[in-house]
């Protein structure tokens, strides 16, 4: 019979893989709270309007991109694109624009688009999401860059850079883009041709077109930086203080642009050069006038999503190696029906305890068992059989240095516990621990 394979652009994610995605993702959620981010789920789909007028009828996402379907009532949802929308729709629909402000939520979700699937771009993909929603001081935006900053330095990623820009607001950007366009039509000889459809409905998202002859363009193009009202100049200069003060390094890149009008004022993403070109790891930016779009009351907002995929990438490519998850304690190897349930006993108890604890579940000879223990990198074993339940006594056998020890059975989950909670302290001592 025909295998049956997974969907183009999805991943199936195993051990050992997947114990890596445990680490960052308990890291993610372990800094958010950290920051006083809280987490928030929302559904997988939602009605396709949302994402239309949350994302933007005119970007690609909505255009090209989305999974649809509809209901066995005719009703059409969307699989989610991506994170912000929902939440704004989750925090207007549950009355929490009434509760203190900043609303801080983070999320880790699988997101859907149909893309060309290649490194770092798949069509299932995984994003941790930040939003902070009630506050418009540069204070907010550095708080959020910064939540970024600390994740990717307590994972030890290298040659990731920050790029900023400020695309204004509804006061200044309607003359900018006037500009914009104005200079766009000039050349729009040379741009592509989804570029030049772009000149009428977002062209903003030119300047951060991959095309080499639009980039080219976009080089001499008027730079929205350089068009900021005085309050959003003051913005900017306010949130270049608290990086500069807090030493995170950035740069201006005038290419990073958000072509939608709830967008306002910075924008930001951590580019990693080493991962190929799909090279974005998290893109970021403040939207004060999403909230509204999507029904709410007015409440400025920013966020940022950020790849796991391409974070690995990342982490690959700076050579850092993820703690792996701690080997057993204890396997009890055991032989004859006595010696299994005294087995089972103790392994209960001390997983009780918080402890990692093995014993055979496959019925296997000794020698296959103390093969396994080896194999699972057990630090003790202990050899359970008739004789030992008779006597009550049995060796344990510390594996790294073949050290065997004879102990009371009834005494081996307070052997194993003082010895787990030996090595901790040790490791402590050496400062190991991070
Ligand atoms: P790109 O230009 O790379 O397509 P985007 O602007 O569409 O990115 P956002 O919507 O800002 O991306 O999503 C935030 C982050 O989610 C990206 O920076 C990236 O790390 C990740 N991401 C987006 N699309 C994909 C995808 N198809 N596969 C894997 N990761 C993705
Ligand atoms: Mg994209």
């Amino acid at each position: 019979m025909d295998k049956i394979k997974k969907p183009r652009g999805t991943m199936d994610i195993l051990s050992p893989e997947s114990d890596a995605w445990v680490y960052i993702e308990n890291k993610m959620r372990d800094i958010s709270s950290r920051f006083g981010f809280s987490e928030i789920r929302t559904p997988t789909f939602e009605e396709l309007g949302l994402f239309k007028r949350g994302v933007g009828d005119t970007t690609d996402v909505v255009q090209k991109e989305m999974y649809t379907f509809s209901d066995k009532d005719g009703t059409v949802f969307a699989l989610r694109p991506e994170g912000t929308a929902s939440v704004v729709r989750a925090i207007i629909e549950n009355g929490k624009n009434s509760d203190p402000m900043p609303l801080k939520y983070y999320y880790l979700i699988n997101c859907f688009r149909y893309e060309k699937p290649q490194a770092g771009r798949s069509r299932e993909f995984f994003q941790f999401g930040i939003e902070m929603f009630g506050a418009k001081n540069a204070a907010a935006d550095f708080t959020v860059i910064s939540l970024a900053d600390t994740l990717l330095r307590e994972l030890g990623v290298r040659g990731v850079s920050l790029h900023i820009n400020s695309i204004g607001c509804p006061e200044c950007r309607p003359a900018y883009r006037e500009k914009l366009v104005k200079y766009l039509r000039e050349n729009s000889d040379k741009l592509c041709d989804t570029c030049r459809s772009r000149l009428e409905t977002n062209p903003l998202r030119i300047l951060d077109c991959k095309n080499p002859d639009c980039k080219k363009i976009a080089e001499t193009a008027p730079k929205s930086i350089d068009n900021l009202c005085p309050e959003c100049e003051e913005h900017m200069t306010s949130l270049k203080a608290m990086l500069d003060s807090a030493e995170i390094p950035y740069e201006i890149d005038t290419h990073i642009v958000r072509g939608l009008d709830y967008y306002t004022r910075t924008v930001f993403e951590f580019i990693c050069d080493g991962i190929g070109a799909q090279s974005t790891v998290c893109g970021g930016g403040r939207y004060d006038g999403l909230m509204e779009q999507l029904g709410g009351p007015s409440q400025p907002g920013i966020g940022f999503g950020m790849g796991i995929t391409r974070l690995l990438l990342a982490l690959e490519q700076s050579g850092v190696k993820l703690p792996s998850p701690q080997p057993p304690a204890l396997y009890i190897a055991s032989l004859g029906e006595r010696a299994i349930l005294e087995a089972n006993k103790i392994t209960t108890s001390l997983r009780r305890n918080g402890i990692k604890a093995e014993c055979d579940v496959m019925g296997r000879s000794l020698k296959a068992q103390m093969k396994y223990a080896d194999k699972i990198g057990a630090k003790y074993t202990l050899i359970l059989g008739d004789s030992e339940i008779d006597s009550g006594r049995a060796v344990i056998k510390k594996m790294e240095n073949s050290e065997q020890t004879e102990i009371k059975i009834s005494d081996t989950a307070d052997f194993i516990s003082a010895s787990e909670k030996f090595d901790v302290l040790a490791e402590q001592a050496s400062g190991k621990d991070n």
